[in-house]
C-alpha cells in the first residue's frame, strides 16, 4: 500500500548555477524503509527538506495516503525528522526531551513509553542527564528515541548516524530498522554511505547531481547497476569494452553473459569478486599490487594496458609480481 508519492519535484535555489533537484519522482509503501543515496551535494537534503515541508518545490507534487500535502507547512504534515544537528531542548533532561512528543499521553504513560524507547536505543540509565552532559552519539541516539516514541507513519532521517563511532553506527542502524519496522512507521534515510544504505534500506534511491539515478532494491541495485556512477558508488568495479549480442557479450575475456540484454559496442561492470585470479606461469597477468583484508584478499592484476581489482578468499596466497591468469565467472553488467 502506497504511503508517500514524490512526482517531478523540483528546487532552484536563486544564485544556483544548476537545479539542486530536478524531476525526482518515487513512491514508498506503508512500512518501508527508503535510502537517498549520493555524493555530497547530489541533492539529497534539499529533497527530503521537501518531503518534510522545510522547502517549497519550484514544481512536482508530494501526496502522503493521497493527500496532497506538498505545501502544508511540517507540523502539519505528522512526519517524524531526525536531523544532522538533533535539536534537543537543553533545559530538559534526556527522559522529558523523549517525552515531549508524548503529551498527549498521561505522564505515566508518557514516562513508561520514554524508557523503554531509551532501552531501545541503550540509553537506560541516562534519563536525567542534561543534553549537554552527553557525547554527541547519545545526543544523538535520544533525537532518535524522541522521533520514534510517537511512531509517526513516516520518518525523515538525514545522515542519522554520522556522528556514531563505527561499532556503534552498525549497531543502531539496525536497532533504528527494528524500530521502523516494529512501530510499522517508514523510514527515509539520507546518506552518503553505500554500505549503510545496502545494509537497511529495503530500497535504494541513487541519486547524482540533482536527479534519481537508478531505484530497486539493494541486490538489484549492487548487482545490475545502470551506469558506471551508480555501479562505481556501490563498491568497487572494473570497467571493460565489448561487444553485445543480446544477452550475450564479446570480450578480451571471451563471451560471457550479460545481466540484461544490450546490442553493439557497450562499456561493462565487473565486480572484483566475480574475478578468479588463478596462478599459471604462462599466464597473461601479473600481480602488481596486494592488501589483505582480514576477511578476503585486494589484488591489483595488470594485463597489458589494462589494471583490474580482483578479490579472492583470505587463504590465496599469491605474491606480488607472480604471474596470473584471470577469468571471469559470471554475468557482466552493460552501462549505458
Ligand atoms: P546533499 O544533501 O546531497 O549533500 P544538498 O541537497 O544539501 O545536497 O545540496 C544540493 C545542492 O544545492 C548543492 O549544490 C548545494 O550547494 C545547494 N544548496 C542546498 N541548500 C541551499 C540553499 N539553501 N541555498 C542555495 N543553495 C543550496
Ligand atoms: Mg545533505
Amino acid at each position: 500500500k502506497v504511503l508517500l508519492e514524490v512526482a517531478g519535484l523540483r528546487k532552484h535555489f536563486p544564485h544556483g548555477d544548476a537545479p539542486a533537484v530536478e524531476r525526482v519522482g518515487f513512491s514508498l509503501g506503508e512500512g518501508e524503509m527508503l535510502a537517498l543515496l549520493g555524493p555530497s551535494g547530489c541533492g539529497k537534503t534539499t529533497t527530503l527538506r521537501m518531503i518534510g515541508g522545510f522547502e517549497v518545490p519550484d514544481a512536482g507534487t508530494i501526496s502522503l495516503r493521497g493527500r496532497d500535502i506538498t505545501r502544508l507547512p511540517p507540523e502539519a504534515r505528522g512526519i517524524g525528522f531526525v536531523f544532522q544537528d538533533y535539536a534537543l531542548f537543553p533545559h530538559l533532561d534526556v527522559l522529558e526531551n523523549v517525552r515531549f512528543g508524548l503529551r498527549k499521553m498521561s505522564r505515566a504513560e508518557g514516562e513508561a513509553r520514554a524508557r523503554e524507547m531509551l532501552a531501545l536505543v541503550g540509553l537506560s540509565g541516562l534519563e536525567r542527564r542534561r543534553p549537554h552532559e552527553l557525547s554527541g552519539g547519545q545526543q544523538q541516539r535520544v533525537a532518535l528515541a524522541r522521533t520514534l516514541a510517537v511512531a509517526p507513519p513516516l520518518v525523515l532521517m538525514d545522515e542519522p548516524f554520522s556522528n556514531l563511532d563505527a561499532a556503534m553506527r552498525v549497531e543502531t542502524r539496525q536497532e533504528v530498522r527494528k524500530l521502523l519496522k516494529s512501530s510499522g512507521s517508514a523510514g527515509i534515510l539520507v546518506t552518503h554511505d553505500q554500505e549503510e544504505a545496502l545494509a537497511i534500506a529495503d530500497r535504494i534511491a541513487v541519486m547524482e547531481a540533482g536527479r534519481v539515478v537508478q531505484i530497486g532494491t539493494p541486490d538489484e541495485i549492487y548487482l545490475n547497476p545502470v551506469s558506471e556512477f551508480v555501479a562505481s558508488f556501490l563498491g568497487r568495479s572494473n570497467i571493460l569494452r565489448g561487444t553485445a549480442n543480446g544477452m550475450r557479450v564479446d570480450t578480451s575475456f571471451g563471451t560471457l553473459p550479460l545481466s540484461r540484454a544490450a546490442n553493439g559496442a557497450v562499456n561493462l561492470a565487473v565486480r572484483p569478486e566475480q574475478i578468479m585470479l588463478e596462478p599459471d606461469a604462462e599466464g597473461p597477468a601479473s600481480v602488481v599490487g596486494r592488501e589483505f583484508r582480514g576477511h578476503d584478499q585486494l589484488y591489483w592484476v595488470q594485463e597489458g594496458e589494462r589494471c583490474m581489482l580482483v578479490i579472492s578468499g583470505p587463504g590465496a596466497n599469491i605474491e606480488i609480481g607472480a604471474r596470473v591468469r584471470l577469468r571471469i565467472c559470471d554475468c557482466v553488467v552493460p552501462l549505458v
